[in-house]
């Protein structure tokens, strides 16, 4: 169908589907008219036939045929929010939270109070929230305050397509909840809404979901999208090649916005800077050199390209205009390669054909010796870590006389759909966190997309009109690309989900009806670093290898396990807290978990700089930055806690401060993350003050600094939950060569690894070290360094040791009543590299 009946007949036209309660929603004419345009609304009595005979239905639709602002609506009229209950959609990412819960508010013409949102660190539902937006993490800590969710009636998972570990597991769970409401009388819907019509790890999966959920597919209005190759082999300069590529649709095409992915937050914004210096919007301000001579070259090659597209023109106006695809290439960055030039310009031509008809006749026959560089660029960035307001601003029309162009990372993909897009301008590139199973070492990679990536990226643009993507690859490389992303939790560790399971008593979570399980050995990694942490009872020594290994996949969680579910941090964090209620440290403990979990506290300066003067200014902030840690960290004790300690100095500095962006400009710190790092402090303390009343704290900001006992009892906090994250400085004598010179051994890594050059210890080398995470770069550097003493380890880390007679007790454990370390005396001998002759403790 091409014409949507409106919503309210639609709802109401058969009886089966006729709501019980029907609640009108007072939308502007406006706001009505955008709406019927949808192509979801076509599908909204199948929608809610199938929610009203089904407890699980899945919707498949394109990106922007309105899933995430119109199902929630069609829900809430149909009385799904009635009797005191919530319409919950969960989101993977936090930026679409935020954005939706404000769109789908406005079209509703209802306040923030009644369409609401929560993701971690904040939200503004109120008693009135009727619809929810959350991110899937926050509806997960809901399922485990109260596995029912008795004040939902209806559940969206949104964006499945993406399968985010949370999604995945989500999925899971509700398939048993929805059977145990169903059981209860009091029925739950599920909606599961994704953006490809790959489903079958639902559909199939008779372990998830024995009856098959009816899928509905919302047939798209989208538009013809004539995608271009390159010809070349890829190029490593793919921000370059995105700057021309963007100067010549401007100049040469008609008008429509332009989306360019790249793959990270710096990327974005030195394209941007480029873009606004090219194109400005006030033209007074002469671009600088470096930009002139791009457009000195871009001028000339403009010319040239432009004698033959009226050729071309002219030669297309005869034939039917046929665009090829797989045929179109960019220009060479300024080879001086003339014939391949020009060849390539032909082909150029061919492939926009039609469009370039049009913009010439647009420009009329007077020469045109001038670019049409008149029209300014209006050039946007979109990335997630990027403040909301800034977010919210691609939404709006560009200033009359103006063309958009938004310079985005992967939200843009199917996350956000950006308004008025005719041409897509993709790298063909993605940054992802790569995890090492087995070492625990994080780094980030720029890939390639998969092929249904490429082609959702291509979809942008033919939102509104007939659009043009422009791939920087060729299609053989295309051809190589892996068909779908693998879902996330087959790439990940796991252990922060397997606590959460056991938290809601789910214990053999290999018998799970995950839509795709993670493997064996990530659940195995999973059980043994919890269960290291004390979060599961280890299994019984006496057991067959065969019986142990079946119980590792079963192991009970344990007190401390069930106090460290409760806090929404990574195990390794909440084992810290869980520690931390002694001595006066909790304020600490918090700050400092609070610190270690967002990420990025300091402001990148190592990017590279635009300008000489940019330039300049970076290297004045290093060593400012430098300046500062080394004072934040302090000396003695104090220093010995190393990165983390200047995470504490830094917070308690710039509370000091007043939090204010002034100070965290002069100091290179990132205000958002301070901004966050305040509101997860809020957080957890209500956390904690949950757990345990009796701890009776409040949040206060400022805090004193720690005493010197109190930094010797955070050190041991931090080396307990940080443990299996030892190393131990390689000695002067077990030197093998000169690549392990000041380098570090850990027990999993057979490569050296070395103290980052930012962190305070880089000087100090202290022998042995816990640190937050292992980054590779050019070499492994550890982040988030903190020295332990030697004695502290077979106490707090007895894994590590090797005990000279078998223990009758226990294992030796920190022992928070007496606010002290508890001793066994025993020799050890420390697996930590090489073996240390045994010492006496
Ligand atoms: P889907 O979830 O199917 O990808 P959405 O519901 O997100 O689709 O989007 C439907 C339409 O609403 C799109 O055309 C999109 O451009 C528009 N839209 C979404 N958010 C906003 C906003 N904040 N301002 C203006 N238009 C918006
Ligand atoms: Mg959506």
């Amino acid at each position: 169908t091409t014409s949507a009946p409106p919503a309210a007949a639609s709802t109401l036209a058969r009886p089966p589907a006729k709501p019980a309660v029907f609640i009108p929603v007072n939308r502007t004419p406006e706001m009505q008219e955008e709406r019927l345009k949808l192509p979801i609304l076509a599908e909204e009595q199948a929608i809610m036939e199938a929610v009203a005979e089904h407890p699980i239905v899945i919707v498949c639709g394109e990106t922007g045929s309105g899933k995430t602002t119109q199902v929630p609506q069609f829900l809430y009229e149909a009385g799904y929010s009635s009797d005191n209950s919530i319409i919950g959609i969960t989101e993977p990412r936090r930026v679409a939270a935020v954005a939706m819960s404000q769109r789908v508010a406005k079209e509703m013409n209802l306040s923030q109070r009644v369409v609401s949102y929560q993701i971690r660190y904040e939200g503004n539902v109120t008693e009135e929230t009727r619809i929810k937006f959350m991110t899937d993490g926050v509806l997960l800590k809901e399922i485990q305050k109260d596995f029912l969710l008795p004040r939902y009636k209806v559940v969206l998972i949104d964006e499945a397509h993406e399968r985010s570990v949370y999604t995945d597991i989500l999925i899971g769970l509700l398939s048993r909840i929805v059977a145990l409401r169903a059981k209860r009388h009091m029925p739950l819907k599920l909606l599961i809404m994704s953006a490809t019509l790959r489903v079958e790890d639902f559909t199939q999966n008779q372990r998830l979901f024995p009856q098959p959920p009816p899928v509905i597919k919302v047939e798209s209005r989208q538009f013809p999208v004539t995608v271009h190759f390159n010809k070349r082999t890829p190029l490593e300069d793919y921000s370059g090649e995105c700057f021309r590529k963007v100067c010549k649709i401007h100049r040469m095409l008609p008008p429509g916005g332009i989306l360019v992915f790249l793959t990270g937050q710096a990327e974005v914004h030195a394209l941007c800077r480029r873009l606004r210096r090219a194109f400005p919007h006030t033209r007074r301000r002469p671009p600088e050199r470096e930009d002139r001579e791009d457009s000195v070259e871009e001028m000339r090659k403009f010319k040239k390209s432009r004698t033959r597209a009226r050729r071309a023109a002219a030669a297309a106006a005869a034939a039917l205009p046929q665009i090829s695809l797989d045929s179109y290439s960019v220009l060479p960055a300024g080879e001086g390669d003339e014939d391949r030039e020009a060849e390539m310009d032909e082909e150029e031509e061919e492939a926009l054909g039609s469009d370039l008809d049009l913009d010439l006749g647009d420009d009329g026959e007077d020469g045109g010796e001038q670019p049409d560089a008149s029209l300014p660029l209006h050039v946007l960035p979109l990335y997630s870590l990027l403040a909301p307001e800034k977010q919210a601003q691609v939404f709006q029309p560009p200033p009359e006389g103006t063309r958009l162009c938004v310079v985005a990372t992967n939200v843009a993909e199917t996350s956000l759909t950006i308004p008025g897009i005719k041409y897509v301008v993709d790298c063909g590139k993605v940054k992802k966190r790569h995890y090492d199973r087995v070492t625990g070492v994080s780094s980030f990679r720029v890939t390639w997309v998969s092929q249904a990536s490429a082609d959702q990226r291509a979809g942008r643009a033919g939102r509104t009109e007939p659009g043009h993507c422009y791939r920087l690859y060729s299609s053989a490389v295309f051809g190589d690309f892996e068909q779908f992303p693998p879902p996330e939790i087959s790439r990940r560790p796991v252990e922060d989900l397997i606590l959460q399971m056991k938290a809601l008593n789910i214990e053999k979570v290999i018998n799970f009806p995950f839509p795709m399980p993670p493997s064996v050995e990530a659940l195995v990694a999973a059980e043994e670093l919890l269960i290291a942490l004390g979060a599961l009872q280890a299994p019984q020594k006496t057991e067959s290898m065969k019986q142990l290994q079946r119980s590792r996949l079963s192991c009970p969680i344990t007190a401390l396990g069930r106090t460290m579910a409760t806090f929404p941090v990574a195990p390794r964090y909440a084992k810290m807290l869980a520690l931390s209620r002694q001595h006066g440290c909790l304020p600490y403990a918090i700050t400092i978990v609070a610190a270690m979990t967002v990420r990025e506290l300091f402001e990148e300066l190592d990017r590279p700089a635009a300008s000489e003067n940019e330039l300049a200014g970076l290297k004045a902030k290093r060593a400012r930055v430098a300046q500062m840690k080394r004072i934040w960290a302090g000396q003695g004790a104090s220093l010995k806690l190393g990165d983390i300690m200047v995470l504490l100095g830094a917070v308690g500095a710039c509370e000091y401060s007043g939090c204010s962006p002034q100070f965290c400009e002069a100091n290179g710190l990132r205000y958002k993350a301070m901004v966050e790092i305040r509101r997860l402090r809020g957080q957890l303390t209500t956390a904690v003050n949950t757990v345990c009343p009796e701890a009776g704290l409040f949040v206060d900001p400022k805090m004193q600094p720690p005493s010197e006992s109190q930094v010797t009892y955070l050190r041991q906090i931090v080396a307990a939950g940080l443990g299996d994250h030892l190393a131990r400085r390689v000695q002067s004598e077990d030197l093998l060569d000169d690549a392990w010179k000041n380098a570090y051994k850990t027990p999993l890594l057979d490569d050296p690894v070395f103290i980052h050059p930012s962190s305070v210890l880089f000087r100090e080398l202290p022998e042995f070290v816990v640190y937050q995470e292992i980054v590779e770069t050019t070499k492994m550097y550890m982040k988030g360094v903190s020295a332990v003493e030697v004695q502290w380890i077979p106490v707090l880390l007895p894994s590590y040791c090797q005990f000279d007679k078998p223990l009758e007790e226990p294992p030796p454990t920190y022992c928070p009543e007496k606010g002290r370390v508890l001793c066994h005396r025993a020799s050890v001998f420390y697996r930590v590299g090489w073996p240390l002759p045994a010492v006496q403790v």
